[in-house]
């Protein structure tokens, strides 16, 4: 978990918009060769390359897809980059270079906004992205994010959605669920503090879905994995809204089918665990819920023996011909159809 610094406050109105756009960017290092010019002038300037360029762009609005009751601005700085992040890696590319835009409402002071800051840097620092440019305006009420990441891969490395052949096999990297079940943990505890604001819960047993939720980290180690081992995943996505929903879109683009084995999806104790204690079916959370960050990839069988026993990588399933559809294994072995039941946010 991230720690918070102490906060005064300065209004924004205070130190105005130049003034916080350089408060805010001043510490944030350059790390590629290929960003001519960051942050500072009216646009940024990138070198030009012989790969591809890979975009991708997301709006996190509060309220909808956060809530600062019980996500630190810290961490909804680090996540905010993070999800972006995984949506380059899941095209088999790097990341490189992000834009961060923001609005705000003068309910946040300055070090309300360094503290989002603080949480971007981190991300960047760790996963070596350059912060390159942005937008800042106010807002009438609540805080929006938005983060565009800009990766590069070769044109022959990428991977897209719609390679998947029928018989390639369906794996997933590490483990599902986790990131729903620290939201409730999250949820059920902010209950309870509004009842009794001097309640010190435990939540040491709960701390590997709370760090999911709070802190998620994005793959980049997979794909410096792929390469090591020489394995060009057929076709990949990323979960961000759950294994059923991205299994369907991974079938739908590469116009295959798929048997789901309820007995492989990887789960960590700590989830089979609070899903007793909560009364949940843990495959259903896996199927349906979001934020896990993992990657899902198929691969041709002749590669299963370089990934055979990583710990990174789990089989769940492989991939059928279109006409037989997409359906879950369970334990009983009973054969049902995969439903789209992600998380959405409408
Ligand atoms: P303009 O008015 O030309 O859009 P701005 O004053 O908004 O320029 O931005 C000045 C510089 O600061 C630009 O490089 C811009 O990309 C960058 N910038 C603005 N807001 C942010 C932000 N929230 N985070 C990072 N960089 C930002
Ligand atoms: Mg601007």
């Amino acid at each position: 978990m991230l720690e918070n610094n102490d906060k005064s406050s300065t209004p924004l109105e205070k130190i105005g918009e130049f003034g916080l756009i350089k408060q805010l960017t001043k510490d944030f290092k350059i790390f590629h060769k290929n960003t001519i010019k960051g942050v500072g002038d009216d646009a940024a300037v990138l070198d030009k390359t012989n790969k591809n360029t890979v975009i991708t762009t997301d709006l996190l609005i509060e309220g909808i897809h956060f809530d600062l009751g019980y996500m630190p601005l810290k961490h909804l700085g680090y996540k905010a980059v993070i999800v972006n992040l995984s949506d380059v890696y899941a095209m088999n590319a790097t990341a490189k270079q992000i834009t961060v835009s923001i609005a705000v409402s003068n309910r946040f002071p300055l070090e309300a906004i360094e503290e989002l800051y603080s949480g971007i840097k981190l991300a960047c620092d760790t996963y070596q992205i350059d912060l390159i440019g942005g937008d800042t305006t106010s807002s009438t009420k609540g805080l929006l994010i938005s983060i565009t990441a800009i990766g590069q891969a070769n044109k022959e490395d990428i991977v897209y959605r719609s390679g998947a052949k029928a018989n390639d096999l369906l794996v997933v990297t590490g483990d599902l669920a986790a990131a729903y079940l620290g939201l409730q943990v999250l949820e059920r505890e902010k209950q309870v503090f509004q009842v009794n604001p001097n309640s010190q819960p435990d939540l040491t047993k709960y701390n590997y879905l709370i760090e999911r939720q709070l802190k998620p980290e994005a793959r980049k180690d997979v794909i410096r994995i792929f390469k090591n081992l020489k394995v060009k995943p057929t076709s990949m996505i990323d979960i961000s809204d759950g294994l059923s929903s991205e299994i369907l879109h991974l079938c739908e683009e590469s116009q295959v089918g798929c048997n789901l084995f309820e007995e492989k999806i990887p789960l960590d104790p700590q989830v089979i665990a609070t899903c007793e204690e909560l009364n949940l079916e843990s495959t259903t959370i896996a199927l349906s819920s979001g934020e896990d960050y993992e990657l899902l990839f198929t691969i041709d069988q002749k590669d299963f023996d370089k990934i055979k026993g990583n710990p990174n990588f789990t089989v769940i399933g492989h991939m059928t011909d279109k006409n037989e559809g997409a359906h879950l294994i369970t334990r009983a072995n009973q054969k049902i159809a995969i439903i789209a039941q992600g998380w959405r946010s409408f």
